[in-house]
């Protein structure tokens, strides 16, 4: 019943349907059951003409129409009508179908008209209102609470804004209202009190009281998630089935080698936990896909290191995917001297390898010479072909692509394990939803003995304090970055404004006292390698950088980061940056340099910013301001189109969700007990439409 096409509603019909289908998605009776108000009103308030206001929302006037006009001529041709109440008068427009509306118009009628109020030339006039006699009205106040649903201007044409959808909703509910069935099993509903799907779905478009209007939404709520997470959780269950990987059982000589005689620290505990998770997933003998998040600093590349040496152990390859070459280069460099000392060959493979080069590191891949590639995107070209793979590491995931990812799948028989690091925290409850079919590990706690890092936001006017303060640094032996922004719609300023602030430095930190690097976009390869490498060595003082130097950079005696307009970056950005300094024994001192007007939310940044230097602290902010939709890579992945549910704000309901999805798959995998009957029901028909999924990651 409820999968029957919405054109054979009564009042619907082929033309409204096809243009219900078009913009609002409306295909099928469940689909309008599914299209939820946004808001309520208030049905029983209504306003004066004299009281309005032009910030008001919708409002509802009861008054008469007096006179009706038509203006302009052939496709200008507007409806005007004058309409009164006993405070005064105000004008209702139609720009499209006026003369259809003109029928429908009684002059002297007593109505009540629906709409948004505004204002023009200093009177008050609703475009395209809803009208409704007075007697009508009276007739279906059923509730205080009327639900005003999302509608379109090519709906309100065929009459279908908010008043004429509830009225589609409220006879579909009159007709269906016996067949909707339930789909949360009696156990469920009755440990948590949600009422049942029937009576939710009734509440929700014409709730009877503000208690079982929010009695439904919790229930609706609560089913998107718990079938979203039931997805999730199935997938994962599947892919454990389904991928079978090649089980590294050993923990050979490599690996202890390098533990008890090279490991130059102790592990935190958070890297010993993850170490340990990981080596669970690597020794079932199914494919590990494991995200591992740890805020910068935390040390994820040592435990990538230990994992490469358990492949190694059990006789197999492993590679290290960086998104830049820079990034690349570095994870080269700082893993080098750990692999040879015991024993094991590593090469680096970017696209500026030449060709011979690329030759000899393709040919000693396929003989097995080599243990571990290090590289950018080079590695996931078809030419690059391993004797065994047997891991795959993928830094900063964000920048890669699905697509990307799975390339990696196809370099060996059976899919290597998969092992996915980010330094960009995401809300818990975000990373459930959207990487909800990976195992996630965290690295909570950075090394000891790092000193929180100083951060200070100042303007222009502080500016030669703070060279000042450069100069101090430096005379002390440490290093500084100067970052300013580029963004590519205005490549051109910044280039300008990076050069004026690298003539700038240069002007004020003289030679041959002090040493300047510049590294930017604009730059050859070769040339940003070697600046960098300047830098690395500690030859230069002052590195003056776009934010290539974003993501990875490792340079422990920088102390000091300047970013230059900090209020054009974006808080995960500042926070990777502000993550290169700190890295080292010294205090560092994060500077952030604005303009003085700011937008609010360019205030709200720099001031988490100073406020906190929590990773996962920080990545909440954000979600705040920019929403779920905006974090990385999430938009496309389609599991944040929610019906009603909110990330944010409803995560509380959403972890419940989770948990109870996981209880019901744990005693019941298959979903085959009588009393999971109807989750299994709800759960194969939700499937049968969306298999798309099932390609995540
Ligand atoms: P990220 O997680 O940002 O990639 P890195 O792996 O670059 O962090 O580690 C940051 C720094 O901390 C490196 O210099 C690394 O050698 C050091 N480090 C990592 N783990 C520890 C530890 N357990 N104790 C002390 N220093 C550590
Ligand atoms: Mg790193």
């Amino acid at each position: 019943m409820l999968d029957t096409p919405i054109e054979f509603l009564k009042g619907v019909g082929p033309q409204r349907a096809e243009t219900l289908q078009k913009e609002l998605h409306i295909f099928r009776y469940r689909d309008l059951l599914e299209l939820y108000p946004f808001r309520y009103i208030d049905k029983t308030r209504f306003h004066k003409i004299s009281h309005l206001r032009h910030d008001l929302a919708d409002v509802q006037i009861v008054g008469k129409i007096i006179r009706i006009k038509e203006e302009g001529v052939a496709r200008k041709k507007r409806l005007k009508a004058v309409f009164e109440d006993e405070t005064t008068s105000m004008e209702l427009v139609w720009f499209k179908g006026a003369s259809w509306v003109k029928k429908s118009l009684k002059v002297g009628e007593e109505i009540v008209v629906f709409g948004k109020p505004t204002l023009y030339n200093g009177t008050f006039s609703i475009s395209h209102p809803e009208i409704e006699s007075l007697e009508a009205h009276k007739k279906s106040l059923v509730t205080a609470m009327q639900g005003v649903y999302p509608s379109t201007e090519k709906l309100g044409v065929k009459s279908l804004h908010s008043k004429g959808i509830a009225k589609l909703v409220h006879d579909l509910l009159e007709q269906v209202a016996s067949y909707i069935p339930e789909t949360l099993s009696l156990e469920i509903r009755k440990e948590y009190k949600l009422i049942s799907k029937r009576e939710a779905l009734l509440n929700v478009h014409f709730p009877k009281s503000e208690a079982l209007l929010a009695q439904a939404h919790r229930r609706l709520k609560f089913e998107e998630f718990f079938f979203i997470q039931l997805s999730m959780l199935k997938l994962k269950q599947h892919k454990k089935e389904t991928y079978i990987s090649y089980p590294f059982t050993n923990i050979g000589e490599h690996f202890n080698e390098f533990y008890k005689e090279q490991l130059p620290f102790e592990l935190t505990n958070a890297q010993k936990r993850v170490l340990k998770e990981i080596r669970m997933d690597v020794a079932s003998g199914k494919q590990m896909n494991r995200l591992v998040q740890g805020d910068v600093g935390s040390g994820k590349t040592i435990v990538a290191l230990m994992v490469m040496l358990m492949a190694k152990d059990n006789g197999f390859q492993a590679c290290l995917m960086a998104p830049t070459e820079i990034l690349a280069t570095q994870h080269f460099q700082g893993l080098k001297e750990m692999v040879e000392a015991v024993g094991m060959k590593m090469a680096l493979l970017t696209g500026s390898v030449k060709t011979a080069r690329r030759r000899e590191i393709h040919a000693d891949l396929e003989s097995g010479e080599l243990d571990i590639l290090v590289g950018t995107h080079a590695l996931l070209e078809d030419k690059v072909q391993y004797k065994n793979l047997g891991l795959a590491i993928i830094d900063e995931q964000h920048r890669f692509g699905v697509s990307q990812r799975s390339k990696m799948w196809k370099k060996n028989q059976r899919p290597p394990h998969v092992l996915v690091m980010t330094a960009t925290p995401i809300p818990r409850t975000l990373a459930m939803t959207v990487y909800g079919d990976l195992d996630i590990s965290l690295i909570d706690e950075l090394p000891p003995g790092r000193k929180p890092i100083t951060t200070v936001h100042k303007t222009d006017q502080h500016r030669l304090s703070m060279f000042h303060f450069l100069k101090q640094e430096i005379e002390k032996g440490r290093q500084v970055y100067i970052v300013y922004p580029l963004i590519e719609e205005s490549q051109k300023l910044d280039y300008k404004d990076l050069m004026d602030g690298y003539e700038s430095i240069c002007r004020n930190f003289p030679q041959p006292e002090f040493q300047v690097s510049v590294v930017h976009g604009r730059m050859k390869p070769e040339d940003k390698e070697f600046e960098m490498a300047r830098f690395v060595k500690g030859e230069t003082n002052i590195m003056v950088a776009t934010t290539v130097i974003e993501v990875g950079v490792n340079v422990p005696n920088a102390s000091v980061m300047v970013v230059e307009s900090a209020e054009r970056f974006g808080l995960s950005q500042l926070h990777q940056l502000r993550g290169r300094v700190g890295r080292g024994a010294e205090q560092s001192y994060c500077i952030l340099m604005s303009a003085k007007k700011l937008s609010p939310d360019a205030k709200f940044r720099l001031k988490t910013m100073v406020a906190t230097q929590n990773g996962f602290e920080i990545a909440d902010a954000d979600l705040k301001l920019r929403g779920p939709g905006d974090i990385m890579g999430t938009r496309q992945s389609g599991v944040l189109n929610l019906k009603i549910g909110d990330i944010l704000k409803d995560s509380k309901i959403l972890q419940y969700a989770r948990k109870i999805a996981g209880d019901v798959l744990e005693n019941d995998p298959s979903l085959s007990s009588d009393e999971n009957r109807p989750i299994y029901k709800e759960y194969m028909r939700a499937h049968h439409n969306k298999m798309q999924w099932s390609n995540i990651s």
